[in-house]
């Protein structure tokens, strides 16, 4: 995945995509945070916002029945 993507608190380039392990209630196919390596914030996929020590991001779901 080529997507450009940067901290939103302090600009820096260098953060890491976090997988959840399969054995997350949130676990994802894919990354769901994004991990600031300079400022340690941390931020979620879809919600977008700052995740707070301990939270996880939510997998955004679809369900329509
Ligand atoms: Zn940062």
């Amino acid at each position: 995945m080529m997507q450009h993507t940067k901290c939103q608190k302090c600009e820096s380039e260098n953060v890491v995509l976090v997988e959840y392990p399969i054995t997350d209630p949130n676990h994802y196919d894919g990354w769901s945070e994004i991990d600031c390596q300079s400022c340690g914030a941390r931020f979620g996929r879809w919600s977008g916002k700052e995740l707070q020590e301990g939270e996880s991001e939510v997998r955004k779901e679809r369900v329509k029945k």
